[in-house]
């Protein structure tokens, strides 16, 4: 017997095999990476993939947590690959990419958490593509400030953390987090000077009510989270997280506007929308079109906390 309700039409999507989108696959294969398009089976590969771009996924393939929602492998994981930095950068100038976007698994079982891993990609990136736009989705580095601050001084222009879901289901669904682990991780990255830009993102449909949903804009917002992402959770199998309702696209509109109206700079909240989906859209629109050098952004990011 089915555990997770049928799909609603909504979410009918077509996921098929790289044959569609042979560029980016064949870079990715060739320069041996992972891309959390894949190893999370998001339901937008073949848009992105088609759109030229792809989330890296850093130190994987394997993650040290056990979230219940998610797909990525959790077999044993293996030591840092010291090249991937290099080859990550080859792929995006391959790629020709002006916004590019960098995840990682949970490494718990690293003194930093991958942090360093994480920068020296920033670095090498930034390094063969000068005026590139770097956003990393990390992990809550186990709260480590020390660690957080060896991302930040890489330059990242935004740096995400999900806080996924409300703080009751945190037991249930994200075992290995904390709640407030985590707004403590956005809020010190949105007040270091410079600051990147800061985002998250929650799942939908797992069993949140309204309140505790706006309550966690609120503390988001409090945490000086500018950027943000609502879409709706689908569990990966019969084994994952059951799915407790399909929120129609209406809802999601409803909740795009009150974030806004709470002083999100820029929202993406769809059924179908993911952490790093149109990412660099996504920040132009919160720090406006065109994309300026680093040095400026930082100096009118500086200005503009204070309006
Ligand atoms: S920490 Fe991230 S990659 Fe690891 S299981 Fe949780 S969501 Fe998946």
């Amino acid at each position: 017997m089915n555990r997770h309700p049928p799909k609603p039409p909504w979410l009918r999507t077509r996921i098929s095999g790289s044959a569609d989108c042979p560029a980016v696959m064949t870079t990715v294969r060739q320069h041996a990476l992972h891309t959390v398009c894949a190893e999370a089976r998001c339901p937008n590969q073949m848009t992105c993939f088609r759109r030229g771009t792809a989330t890296f996924l850093l130190l994987g393939p394997s993650c040290t947590r056990r979230c219940r929602f998610c797909a990525v492998d959790k077999s044993p994981v293996r030591p840092p690959d010291p090249d991937e930095p290099q080859r990550t950068a080859r792929a995006i100038r391959k790629m020709g990419l002006d916004f590019c976007v960098l995840t990682m698994v949970a490494r718990d079982d690293l003194p930093d958490g991958g942090a360093g891993h994480v920068a020296r990609t920033i670095a090498a990136i930034r390094r063969k593509n000068p005026d590139i736009g770097v956003e990393v989705l990390i992990s809550d580095l186990r709260g480590d400030a020390r660690a957080l601050e060896t991302v930040l001084a890489a330059g990242p222009r935004v740096l995400n953390h999900n806080l996924e879901t409300v703080p009751r289901l945190y037991p249930a669904v994200r075992p290995g987090a904390d709640y407030h682990r985590s707004l403590e991780l956005l809020a010190r990255a949105a007040a270091r000077r410079p600051a990147p830009v800061t985002k998250s993102g929650l799942m939908f449909g797992l069993g949140e009510r309204r309140t505790e949903l706006l309550d966690t804009l609120e503390d988001l917002r409090r945490a000086g989270c500018r950027l943000l992402t609502l879409g709706q959770y689908l569990p990966p199998s019969e084994a994952h997280h059951p799915v407790r309702r399909y929120v129609p696209p209406e809802e999601f509109e409803r909740y795009g506007r009150i974030a806004l109206d709470m002083g999100f700079s820029a929202v993406a909240s769809a059924p179908l929308v993911r952490s790093s989906f149109r990412a660099g859209e996504l920040y132009r629109r919160a720090v406006g079109p065109s994309c300026p050098p680093l040095g400026e952004i930082f100096a009118k990011d500086g200005l503009s906390d204070n309006d």
